[in-house]
């Protein structure tokens, strides 16, 4: 999970995965958030320096205010607090300005790699009976759960070693954008290592995400479970536990047992690209009648079935089918390429085959500082794009979409650098 990034768009949560691919994801312009965390779409600035050895007195009382509100013993809250001294390189990563987004197929080939399919079948090997377990008691497929796993925290590998609590007090009193947010997280924290389910002190991303699959501290109070029975919801030390949590989370999220997160489809020559507006959901039966099929395979098998399609990287890359789940997938972690990437993951596991299509992968990637150029000039022609944050979200492509169709461009909602050029040059 993260802390919420808004990617597309909601604001939702994704957590830092381990501290070092939080920090790198942050500085390649990917949500380094967690599972239940929000996002830092307006990145506050750098607090200014404060004397470095402790939290600011201000905000120090405004986390024992929250603190004593949740019913904590305010002496044990001091022995926890007092010696924090707030972290840098974290204030530092937080206000780092990403220059570029990476394109969607790069988040998806750094995280869905040979290895981590081999490790991953080699995890539902060892785990059978507990994933068996899992799919019965929560109704959640062994191979989605799997993939939260490989993707947030690579089956255990790396769930982050930064202290919890040191790390969302230094958020807390150092991203003032969102300090309410991270405070709230803190005082969960504390809650958490109060109870003494974990280990002490409580380890994960330098944005608060804990464990095999990386659960903010909100999240794990609201969902965690004790699946192996010991008595503790142990996400740390505990696969089943945390996998489990993940299940139960899942299904809060409104995951539908027996249905998949969507599929890959070819579409017809001639298709009406409109039709790809990621929120019109049709029946399959109904994408079928305009001519998509799956991109492996004769008919779809659930005719009924609701879904939306999207074209993630425009006419000239992979299209989907995006089912409910997709959108359980999405509370999770708010980015397209988070969830695609769960999904594909989730395929691979099972033994499926990569893509059948692949991505543009010669185009060169627009900068933060162009996308907020396409955004303004997209909302200065009418079609709003929302505010020009520099990420492509639903709202930018549907504009993009519509802009596109007024001039005569095939509208399928792809930002790159001929589209910019194409607008740029317009009166
Ligand atoms: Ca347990």
């Amino acid at each position: 999970m993260r802390d919420g990034t808004r990617h597309r768009g909601g604001t939702r949560h994704r957590g830092g995965r381990t501290a070092r691919a939080g920090l790198a994801a942050a500085l390649l312009g990917l949500a380094p958030w967690p599972a239940g965390a929000q996002t830092p779409a307006e990145q506050a600035p750098p607090a200014a320096t404060e004397p470095a050895d402790r939290l600011p007195a201000a905000c120090r009382a405004g986390i024992d205010a929250g603190a004593r509100a949740a019913g904590l013993d305010p002496a044990r809250v001091a022995a926890r607090l007092d010696g924090l001294a707030p972290d840098p390189a974290i204030l530092a990563a937080t206000g780092a300005q990403a220059e570029f987004v990476r394109p969607i197929w790069a988040y998806i080939d750094a995280a869905v790699t040979e290895a981590r399919v081999a490790d991953g079948q080699a995890r539902l090997r060892d785990l059978a009976p507990t994933f068996a377990a899992l799919e019965e008691r929560y109704g959640v497929d062994r191979h989605i759960l799997a993939a939260f796993w490989g993707v947030e925290s690579n089956y255990g590998g790396g769930m982050g070693e930064a202290p919890v609590l040191r790390s969302l007090a230094t958020l807390a009193c150092g991203d003032g954008a969102r300090a309410g947010y991270w405070r709230d997280e803190l005082v969960a924290a504390l809650r958490i290592a109060e109870a003494g389910d974990g280990p002490d002190p409580l380890l994960g991303s330098w944005a608060g995400a804990m464990g095999h699959t990386q659960f903010m501290p909100s999240v794990y109070l609201a969902h965690a479970v004790d699946f192996d029975g010991d008595g503790r919801r142990d996400i740390w030390r505990s696969a089943p536990d945390a996998l489990a949590s993940t299940a139960q989370y899942l299904r809060a999220s409104g995951w539908r047992p027996g249905e998949g997160w969507g599929q890959e489809v070819a579409l017809p020559a001639g298709f009406d690209y409109a039709l790809a507006d990621e929120t019109t959901e049709r029946s399959l039966a109904e994408w079928a009648g305009l001519g998509l099929r799956p991109a492996r395979g004769e008919r779809f098998a659930d005719a009924e079935a609701q879904a939306v399609l999207i074209l993630p990287a425009g006419a000239r890359g992979p299209a989907f089918l995006l089912r409910p789940n997709f959108r359980a997938i999405l509370r999770y972690n708010t980015a397209l390429a988070y969830a695609l990437t769960v999904g594909h993951l989730a395929d691979r596991l099972r033994g499926e085959p990569g893509f059948s299509r692949d991505w543009p992968r010669g185009d060169r990637a627009l900068t933060v500082f162009e996308i907020r150029d396409l955004q303004t000039r997209l909302s200065e022609r009418g079609h709003a794009a929302g505010s020009a944050d520099g990420k492509i979200g639903p709202r930018t492509r549907a504009a993009i979409r519509a802009w596109q169709a007024t001039i005569g461009l095939t509208p399928d909602g792809y930002a790159d650098p001929a589209l910019l050029e194409r607008i740029r040059a317009e009166r």
